[in-house]
């Protein structure tokens, strides 16, 4: 399949590597937005939460527990964090494999542009 995120899961496009379990593979985003811009996705190939069923409901919940491992192991639990996901053309989402962003490190803005 020509995904973006699925050649990256697989190690043809070389990413860098922040987790990774049986089902959920983060890597540092390419063009970060905050000083800590992980990106989180299920292996599993989803194009987006429109996409979603209920048998992704244990992936999607051990996105959210790597999000909070991730957010305590790189100590910016306390200071906080957002987690993004991006769905369809007016959500913003630009790569169809379903993905949560991490965001921190830095007093993020609301509401977002
Ligand atoms: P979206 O805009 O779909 O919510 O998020 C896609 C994200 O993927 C963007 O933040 C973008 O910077 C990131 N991205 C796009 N291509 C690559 C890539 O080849 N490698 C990595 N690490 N991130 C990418
Ligand atoms: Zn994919």
């Amino acid at each position: 399949m020509d995904c973006l995120f699925c050649k990256i899961i697989a190690g043809e496009i070389p990413s860098t590597k922040v987790y990774e379990d049986d089902n959920v593979y983060g890597f540092l985003d390419i063009e970060p937005q905050a000083p800590v811009h992980i990106i989180l996705v299920p292996k599993q190939h989803v194009a987006s939460a429109n996409e979603l069923t209920e048998e992704h409901t244990e992936v999607i919940g051990k996105i959210f527990l790597a999000a909070a491992k991730i957010a305590k192991e790189q100590g910016f639990a306390e200071a906080g964090y957002r987690i993004v996901n991006n769905c369809g053309e007016d959500g913003g989402q630009t790569v169809s494999h379903l993905h949560f962003h991490l965001l921190a490190g830095r007093n993020l803005q609301w509401p977002p542009g």
